[in-house]
């Protein structure tokens, strides 16, 4: 049993980390940033180690300050979030060898998965469908223009480090191509220190169905349904939801089939803990294999809501060794979930950051309501980390129920002195295309009132 955990994030999803041992009766350790003195975790942990100065780079990523601050806590083992080291098989062998258990896959897992390359073979391998595209990296334009070539436009050139949206462009001819190979070459090289890039059939119409797994250390692996995160500005989710509604209105024999396909990969990985395979499926039912997420997700709580399960309290169980006392025919779907990802934006004005000073706050709440937020009255937000300041989570016996359910609750959401995306989720669970569930991941451009803008800048 552990008895004390050290939370190696910060913002919602270490305070949501500290409630799950809270409950399990494990005591907690925070690590913060200097910028990050007066924030939620750090009140609720039981003990709090300050790593560095506000830069990510001086802080949260520094593995050897992290490893310094569990020693001095003496704490079991080591809860790593999602973004910063989450999904870095280097520091989760640090933690093994410094007798601190890692709260994630293995790191012989996670080197299989390491990036979007290793994976799509990996999916091959596992007779899991992957996009049409380039069996390895794209090294020059020559190699670019032949993919391009034999698998047709539109396609995609993709960083294989690339994450939370970045590094990727999609071409429609080759003018393009030659801009966008170069392109998400920077910028992957740029954000992730990694400028290698792969290419893939851009699906049109794509939908973004991904599938939230579980695997033990005996073995067993199952999912727990899907989540839809169609609902994106530039790749990055903004609403989720599970059901999703393409499976339930058109292809109910897709939860099955891709649920299968998604264990089946966890299984030639040797996956253990929580882990989200991605999939792109088309209008016509055919689903492809995206990436695995290593880690907790942002969306999981919808999960949560609709089966029951804690997946937080489930990945420290697994890292104590607990065999799951799950299995899939356990596992069941009750109602209907939707999150809506409060970001300190302004809507407005593109979306533009917008850190600084909360002055008044107050949270919704009433049945099928739930907040996860490390937000509070006179709470800072700094410049530092990304824009997510809360989660919006209703839950219903129906979709509609749970429209309802955030519209009202956004409504109720009270937060000034910063600009949020409160007003724009608001008018997407109005929007008559959203209310029906008949939407893809360009339904935030089209809303918008026009074409995508990453195909115009990219379309000469
Ligand atoms: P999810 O799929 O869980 O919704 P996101 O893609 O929104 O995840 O990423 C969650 C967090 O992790 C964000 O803060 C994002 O910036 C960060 N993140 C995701 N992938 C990477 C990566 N490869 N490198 C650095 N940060 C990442
Ligand atoms: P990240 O690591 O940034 O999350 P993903 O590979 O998961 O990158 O892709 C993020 C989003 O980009 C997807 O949810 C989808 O909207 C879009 N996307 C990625 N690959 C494709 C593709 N081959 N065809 C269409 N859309 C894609
Ligand atoms: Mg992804």
């Amino acid at each position: 049993m552990f008895e004390k955990i050290l939370v190696a994030n910060r913002g919602e999803i270490a305070v949501r980390i500290i409630r799950a041992c809270k409950e399990l009766n494990i005591r907690t350790v925070a690590v913060y940033s200097e910028a990050d003195a007066n924030s939620m975790h750090v009140q609720m942990a039981d003990e709090a180690i300050c790593i560095g100065k506000g830069a990510s780079s001086d802080s949260y990523l520094r593995i050897d300050r992290i490893i310094s601050a569990a020693e001095i806590a003496d704490v079991d083992a080591i809860h790593p979030g999602y973004g910063f080291l989450s999904e870095n098989a280097h520091f989760a062998d640090v933690c093994e060898n410094c007798k601190i258990r890692f709260i994630g896959p293995s790191s012989q897992a996670m080197n299989l998965l390491e990036n979007k390359a290793t994976s799509r073979a990996l999916a091959k391998k596992a007779g899991v469908p992957v996009p049409p595209g380039s069996d390895g990296l794209i090294e020059n334009e020559q190699e670019a223009l032949k993919i391009a070539q034999k698998i047709g436009y539109p396609v995609m050139i993709k960083a294989i480090a690339g994450g939370g949206g970045r590094g990727m462009r999609v071409a429609h001819n080759d003018v393009s191509l030659i801009k966008g190979y170069h392109t998400a070459r920077t910028e992957a090289e740029k954000c992730f220190g990694n400028s290698a890039v792969y290419i893939e059939k851009f699906i049109e119409n794509p939908h973004h169905i991904e599938f939230q797994i579980l695997g033990d250390n005996k073995g067993n692996i199952i999912h727990l349904g899907e989540r839809d995160c169609s609902i994106q500005r530039r790749n990055q989710k903004i609403v989720e939801e599970t059901p999703s509604p393409l499976i339930e209105n058109k292809f109910k024999d897709l939860r099955k089939k891709m649920g299968k396909a998604a264990i089946r990969l966890a299984e030639v990985a040797h996956y253990t803990s929580a882990g989200t395979v991605e999939f792109i499926v088309d209008d016509n039912g055919n689903f492809y294999f995206l990436e695995v997420n290593k880690r907790v997700q942002v969306e999981h709580p919808i999960t949560e809501e609709v089966t029951g399960i804690d997946i937080v309290r489930q990945q420290i169980l697994i890292a104590m060794g607990e065999p799951l006392r799950i299995s899939q025919s356990d596992v069941t779907f009750k109602g209907h979930a939707i999150e809506c990802r409060i970001n300190a934006e302004d809507p407005f004005d593109d979306f533009r950051p917008s850190p600084g000073r909360i002055e008044m706050y107050y949270a919704p709440g009433g049945r099928g309501v739930r907040v996860d937020s490390h937000a509070y009255a006179g709470y800072t937000i700094p410049p530092h980390y990304d824009s997510l300041i809360g989660k919006l989570i209703t839950y219903g016996k129906d979709r509609r129920e749970a429209m309802d359910k955030m519209a009202r609750a956004l409504g109720e959401y009270m937060i000034t002195g910063v600009k949020t995306t409160i007003p724009f989720e608001l008018a997407i669970m109005q929007d008559p295309n959203f209310r029906r569930g008949v939407y893809t991941t360009n339904f935030i451009e089209q809303l918008l009132g026009g074409p995508r803008r990453d195909l115009i800048e990219e379309k000469i």
